[in-house]
């Protein structure tokens, strides 16, 4: 259970219900994506097949092991990465799987990753079997549009709602993680990830992070560092195009959420936080369409020296 963080009160309430046997016969994870759903699911399978009695699930057990190495016989996973819908054929072969006995779990566990992705027939098909199943089976329904199931569905699924980590919580799991990697950089994934530790795990694995350039660009903005800027700007003239189209691109977006502090919305970027504190909503603005403005020459084949030179002088951060 600890496999998961956070969301304190969903594992106490998952813990008492393994405890006293109260068990559903289908669950509902939702929650944005990276929230924890398939970690959840996991567990609640590991949970559901453990053959240790008192703390389940103990992680330790053959049937556990199996669930984590995701080699369990009796857990089935309803999708084809290869359809873009869920559809009423996968929840048809489930369905006449169901009656087919465990081999040799407790149960048998049907994971669906894409709930939110059943049609209408899907799920109309799907309700058949979670009205009355089995006593073994068992359906983990993974969303992150619960809205979009009907309302059957949902009334007859035991809610799981994934929450939003603490900030400290996330930053110390991200820090034990890029034991590297700065601390400035694991504060800006986590800024953008609303709270999801998946999303800034993300982010930081596919470097879609603020790119060094993109920080220093904003704290030369914020101190209207003239100096910072040029030292910025000089060697990125001998940069190719298709790399600094997109690093000032970053740079628009890092003024545009500046934008949006000011106006009164968080902030994905500690950067861009701290950006919309020091310089004006026009500041701001003017920078950014002065940005806008080089990437238009950049793609219209001016040179990156020459847009460079350019704009050190369009973005005369001392005004
Ligand atoms: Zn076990």
């Amino acid at each position: 259970m600890e496999a998961l963080l956070g969301n304190e009160r969903l594992k106490t309430g998952l813990t008492a219900a393994f405890a006293s046997g109260k068990l559903s016969h289908c669950y509902l994870l939702a929650g944005p994506p990276g929230s924890g759903k398939h970690t959840l699911a996991r567990i609640l399978t590991a949970a559901m097949e453990c053959t240790q009695g008192a703390r389940r699930p103990c992680g330790t057990c053959l049937q556990c092991r199996k669930v984590l190495d995701g080699v369990h016989p009796d857990v089935i996973t309803v999708d084809d990465p290869a359809k873009k819908t869920v559809t009423v054929e996968m929840i048809r072969k489930a369905r006449a799987d169901v009656y087919i006995k465990p081999n040799e779990g407790l149960r048998k566990v049907y994971i669906i990753p894409r709930a939110m992705d059943m049609n209408a027939a899907a799920q109309n098909a799907l309700l058949k079997v979670i009205e009355e199943p089995p006593d073994y089976a068992a359906f983990l329904l993974l969303s992150d549009a619960a809205e979009r199931l009907l309302p059957t569905i949902r009334s007859r699924s035991v809610p799981l709602q994934l929450s939003p980590l603490p900030e400290e919580l996330g930053m110390a799991e991200l820090a034990r993680r890029f034991p590297g990697k700065d601390r400035s950089a694991l504060a800006d994934a986590w800024g953008r990830s609303e709270g999801f530790l998946g999303q800034a795990l993300k982010l930081l694995t596919e470097g879609e992070s603020l790119a060094e350039e993109t920080r220093r660009f904003a704290d030369c903005f914020a101190r209207r560092d003239k100096l910072g800027l040029t030292e910025l700007l000089v060697p990125l003239e001998r940069r190719k195009r298709e790399e600094l189209i997109p690093l000032l691109t970053q740079w628009v977006e890092i003024l545009s959420q500046a934008l949006a502090v000011r106006a009164g919305q968080p902030g994905r970027w500690e950067a861009a936080r701290q950006l919309g504190r020091s310089r004006t909503s026009a500041e701001s603005l003017r920078a950014l369409r002065s940005l806008r403005r080089a990437i238009e020459l950049l793609q219209g084949n001016v040179s990156p020296g020459a847009v460079c030179g350019v704009l050190q002088v369009w973005l005369d951060v001392t005004d």
